[in-house]
């Protein structure tokens, strides 16, 4: 899905910064290495609640490739069927890539960013809103979303269990 459209670098707008350290993301949320060192470049995922961003992190390209791995083959196909068939990349942050609604214009102000990035540089990013994240979760197994939520709890304790995202679907690596 990535093929047909250009990939124009662009500066890490502060909306994809990190809010817990006010700044840009620097490291990898489940390695710990620096983002800016990876070749393959990083992906950040930003769930907005109201205003409030209610979940944040940013995982280097193999860390990104290993939790995609850990998903069963079944829910990893019937992800990628739907967002194949769902998704319009280059829409940008501000509607979301499945219906297309306006961030302004979502009945709740929930919504989910993902983005990819190398060194400094924003490579692409979509929204997602959350009538359609939830569709989408609702697509894979129990035992993928036990595998993310997992990733999840590890990294993130405290995290409200429905606050998790679907796992970022821009896959590029
Ligand atoms: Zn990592
Ligand atoms: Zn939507």
């Amino acid at each position: 899905m990535a093929d047909s459209h250009d990939l124009t670098p662009q500066p890490i707008p502060t909306e994809l910064h990190s809010d817990y350290e006010e700044r840009p993301f620097r490291i990898c949320t489940r390695c710990g290495e620096t983002l800016c060192d990876f070749v393959e470049g990083y992906q950040i995922a930003k769930v907005f609640r109201r205003g409030e961003v209610v979940f944040e992190y940013a995982l280097c390209a193999p860390c990104h490739t290993g939790l995609v791995d850990e998903f069963s083959d079944e829910s990893r196909q019937t992800l990628e069927k739907f967002y194949h068939e769902n998704i319009t990349i280059g829409l940008g942050s501000e509607a979301c890539a499945i219906c297309r609604c306006g961030r302004a214009d979502l009945a709740e102000p929930e919504f989910t960013l993902g983005a990819v990035c190398h060194g400094t540089e924003l490579l692409e990013s979509l929204m997602i809103c959350g009538a359609c994240a939830e569709k989408s979760g609702s697509f894979i197994s129990k035992k993928t979303q036990e595998v993310f939520g997992d990733f999840i709890n590890d990294n993130f304790p405290g995290v409200p269990a429905d606050a998790l995202p679907s796992p970022t679907p821009i896959t590029y690596f």
